[in-house]
């Protein structure tokens, strides 16, 4: 059996611990926004803890409420975390009613003088059904969360079982009290423990995980188009290349500039050349299959890889792309207005590295331009127009 009291002095000591910590990583500029209520959830409930360790020295009635008031709010801080963290919008009305409900409860039991036992069925209850919401928050279908995720959803969902447990058992044994030794006290403040460690790391993981994701997504996403930036278009192409040349099978390559674009800024402004970045982008994106490739080198130049293409397939979805683009209206100040764009394509050869395969496709670009603008042009030792 453990020593209870003892075990809420370490409780106290292991919640305080991961809130100083938690509150050292909220300060870093990349750390996200429900770090901080997390930490203090933690801070509130080793709080908590430290009060019902001191309650046998300093036996008054109000360290007790003080100590089951802090419990509630902890719990309640903790579920604010996790809304935060998941991105919910509109929870703040009912986790204040549910907690209202929690501590209204707890105050009448103390108002009406019922036996510790009666305490803890009412304590153990409310925290079970914190347990549950937040186990709920995580787990829900829509959710969609990492392993990560769910194993501290499952880990809520443990807890939750104990403090039912808890409470059933409180229910049934008038004289039991917080500190009486017991089987069911020790399964469910070692619940609780495991509960403080798993959940204290994790939700630090947890955060880090999202904000490793957003700092990826920032490093390779173009923010105006959604496309992935040069870097990160390098790096795709380079290991599309090495699949299809484990497969033996042909990938092509377009560099594709829109025609005449400082024409667009200069006569609607710089906002509306904006504006059909962004629609080149969507119209590009909507002629692609699963696996191509599409990414923004630098200002109105993108460049695609179609991987299993040859070089007929790449010339045809070129001028579909070239033709779709053409039809697509940009609405400006001045009207409507239709952009065009030239394309230069090559079938990257087995082995060759990316920036020579790009260089030939620029060249096929660049006799676009000097062709006429509005066409595709196939980089081979021969460059020659295809289509218009
Ligand atoms: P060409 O047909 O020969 O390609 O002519 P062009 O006008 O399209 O090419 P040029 O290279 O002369 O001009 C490209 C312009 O694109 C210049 C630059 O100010 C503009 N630009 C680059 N990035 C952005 C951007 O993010 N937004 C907007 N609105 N304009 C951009
Ligand atoms: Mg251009
Ligand atoms: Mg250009």
């Amino acid at each position: 059996m453990i020593d209870i009291r003892t075990f809420m002095l370490v409780l106290g000591i292991g919640n305080i611990g991961f809130a100083l910590l938690m509150a050292g990583y909220a300060r870093s500029q990349a750390s996200h926004p429900a770090m901080r209520l997390w930490a203090w959830a933690r801070l509130v409930q080793g709080c908590a803890h430290l009060a019902v360790w001191l309650r046998p020295e300093l036996p008054s009635a109000s360290l007790a409420v003080a100590a089951n008031i802090a419990l509630i709010v902890g719990a309640a801080l903790e579920v604010a975390a996790y809304c935060v963290f998941l991105g919910l919008r509109g929870w703040g009305p009912a986790l204040v009613s549910f907690t209202l409900l929690g501590l209204g409860a707890m105050v009448g039991v103390r108002a009406a003088h019922l036996a510790p036992a009666q305490l803890m069925v009412v304590m153990s209850s409310v925290l079970c059904m914190f347990s549950m919401a937040m186990a709920w928050l995580l787990l829900r279908p829509g959710a969609r969360g990492s392993v990560l995720q769910q194993m501290i959803g499952w880990n809520n969902v443990l807890f939750a079982i104990a403090m039912g447990a808890r409470a059933w058992y409180s229910a049934g044994a008038p004289h039991a009290h917080l500190f009486s030794a017991g089987a069911m006290q020790s399964a469910t403040f070692l619940t609780g423990y495991f509960l403080m460690i798993v959940n204290g790391f994790g939700f630090l993981l947890l955060c880090k995980e999202k904000d490793d994701a957003r700092m990826v997504q920032l490093a390779t996403i173009d923010s105006l188009t959604g496309l992935i930036n040069r870097h990160a278009f390098f790096d795709r192409t380079d290991s599309a290349r090495a699949l299809a040349s484990r497969q033996r099978s042909p990938i092509a390559l377009m560099m594709i500039d829109i025609d005449h674009f400082k024409r667009i800024n200069d006569c609607f402004g710089h906002a509306t050349g904006d504006e059909a970045l962004v629609l080149f982008s969507a119209t590009a994106g909507s002629t692609l299959r699963e696996d191509d490739l599409l990414g923004r080198l630098g200002g109105e130049e993108f460049a695609l890889v179609l991987p299993a293409t040859d070089l007929e397939g790449a010339i045809l979805a070129a001028e579909r792309l070239r033709v779709t683009v053409a039809a697509a209206v940009l609405p400006t100040s001045g009207g409507d207005y239709s952009m065009t764009i030239s394309v230069g394509v090559v079938v990257i050869d087995p082995n060759e590295h990316i920036n020579a395969a790009l260089a030939r496709a620029d060249h096929a670009l660049y006799a676009a331009k000097t062709g006429g603008r509005n066409r595709v042009s196939v980089g081979q030792a021969q460059l020659r127009v295809v289509a218009r």
